[in-house]
């Protein structure tokens, strides 16, 4: 079949390797210059089905109530101020029921331990092309916080492995931690399975791989419409010229939404604005383990041999200059607690925005026009799950059964 993936994000990119392992032949176009230019381009690396679990959840209404009656730093709500803003801020509240959170962890879950088999079992992208580790996660607690019972009763059921670890196991497995800044973190989960890499650096060397195997890649090329002749998908018109197609994977991320609109799709994605602080040419120690204190909402990954990155936050919309001053700020202050030879670096900064839907689970499979599938709206995740649905994407398109249900996925799911 002649597949155009619309996108070379992590997922566009990972699906176009997948659709032609399958035999289809394929074609990428991207409005940027190069692969991962968008929320791709310096995550945080983390490859964590650990901690995958839906930001919606129980509580979320109250604690930030209480930060903001406490004039506590909160998630901010920025611009675009819009009915889709208030309709997304509506389905995510109604997703954070205890039942609806357990729900939507648990398929979170299911694509993130897909996505790590199918991601370490081929190996013709190898570790070190990406930065990439594969020697566990630690997620961090300050006194009177610790993993909920629910998150860790559905890591049990998924036989993801993880270890509880006090103060001292915690400084055992990360020196780093021994200095008295760090010394508010009192309890860790160590998640062995979980793994780190640039994700951008892979997307580079997959999409390497993927011309040399015979995928296209049309860079600069900003898909301006899809075509369909009645309830089927024709084609597309980008650079001013329609070029036909069998079936068309919109991997658009945070613009897939408008990209579908004019065929009558209402997605839920939402940008959730990131900041991202990267460092190279550290000379001296780093932390031995990339990792994420959920205290302070800052994840970091100690890439290659000198390299640093820490990200964090998440505010709705796009932030102001001064949003992001202080956003840097915390993260710079995080950073060189964490980290002190990082002192007198300049900091690489990016402000990326996540494809968030309610949610917080990824938009896949068939559409409501034959030869139309979707791939987006993976949000805080989309590295963590890229293999995956990729996978099932490809499985889909050739005609299979996909590996797990794509039902919960559904472009027209109800969110309230
Ligand atoms: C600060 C931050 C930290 C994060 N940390 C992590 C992490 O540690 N682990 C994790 O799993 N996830 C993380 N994420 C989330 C992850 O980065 C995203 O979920 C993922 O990058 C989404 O990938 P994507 O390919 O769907 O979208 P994108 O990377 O945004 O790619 C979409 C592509 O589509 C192209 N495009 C859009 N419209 C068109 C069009 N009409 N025509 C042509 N091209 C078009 C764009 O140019 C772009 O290249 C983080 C995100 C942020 C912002």
């Amino acid at each position: 079949m002649r597949v155009v993936v619309v996108g070379a994000g992590i997922v566009g990119i990972c699906t176009a390797i997948e659709l032609i392992r399958q035999g289809h032949q394929v074609t990428v176009m991207d409005a940027a210059a190069r692969p991962a230019s968008q929320a791709s381009r310096a995550n945080a690396g983390l490859l964590s089905p650990g901690h995958c679990f839906s930001w919606a959840e129980p509580g979320i209404v109250s604690a930030l109530a209480c930060a903001y009656i406490k004039g506590q730093d909160r998630p901010r709500i920025g611009a675009p101020y819009s009915v889709a803003l208030f309709k997304w801020l509506r389905a995510f509240v109604t997703q954070s029921t205890p039942e609806n959170w357990k729900r939507n962890s648990r398929y979170a879950l299911q694509l993130a331990q897909l996505s790590r088999k199918i991601h370490f079992s081929t190996q013709d992208i190898a570790l070190a092309s990406y930065a990439g580790a594969r020697d566990g996660l630690l997620y961090l607690y300050k006194q009177g916080e610790a993993p909920s019972a629910a998150e860790l009763e559905l890591l049990e059921e998924a036989d993801e492995v993880f270890q509880i670890l006090d103060r001292t196991a915690l400084r055992g497995l990360e020196p780093a931690l021994s200095r008295s800044e760090c010394d508010r973190f009192e309890t860790g989960m160590y998640c062995p399975m979980d793994a780190y890499g640039d994700a951008r650096l892979y997307a580079t060397e997959a999409a390497r791989q993927a011309e040399l195997r015979g995928v296209v890649f049309k860079w600069n090329t900003h898909v301006e419409k899809l075509l369909v002749r009645g309830a089927q998908f024709t084609g597309v018109v980008a650079a001013g010229e329609s070029e036909s197609f069998d079936a068309c994977v919109v991997a658009a991320g945070i613009d897939a939404k408008t990209l579908l609109r004019p065929l009558g799709y209402d997605l839920m994605i939402h940008p959730v604005s990131g900041y991202s602080l990267s460092y190279q040419g550290i000379r001296g120690s780093r932390p031995h383990h990339g990792g994420v204190s959920l205290s302070d909402k800052i994840a970091w990954s100690p890439f290659g041999e000198d390299r640093m990155r820490f990200t964090g936050f998440a505010d709705v919309g796009y932030p102001n200059a001064t949003l992001e001053r202080r956003r840097f700020s915390a993260l710079e202050s995080f950073a060189q607690n964490l980290c002190p030879d990082i002192r007198g670096l300049q900091g690489e900064r990016w402000v990326g925005q996540r494809p968030m839907t309610p949610d917080g689970l990824p938009y896949l499979g068939a559409g409501m026009h034959v030869g139309l599938f979707l791939n987006c709206g993976h949000g805080a995740m989309g590295w963590t799950m890229a293999a995956a649905t990729a996978r099932l994407t490809a499985e889909v398109i050739s005609g299979c059964n996909p590996t797990i249900s794509l039902a919960p996925f559904r472009y027209d799911r109800d969110f309230c």
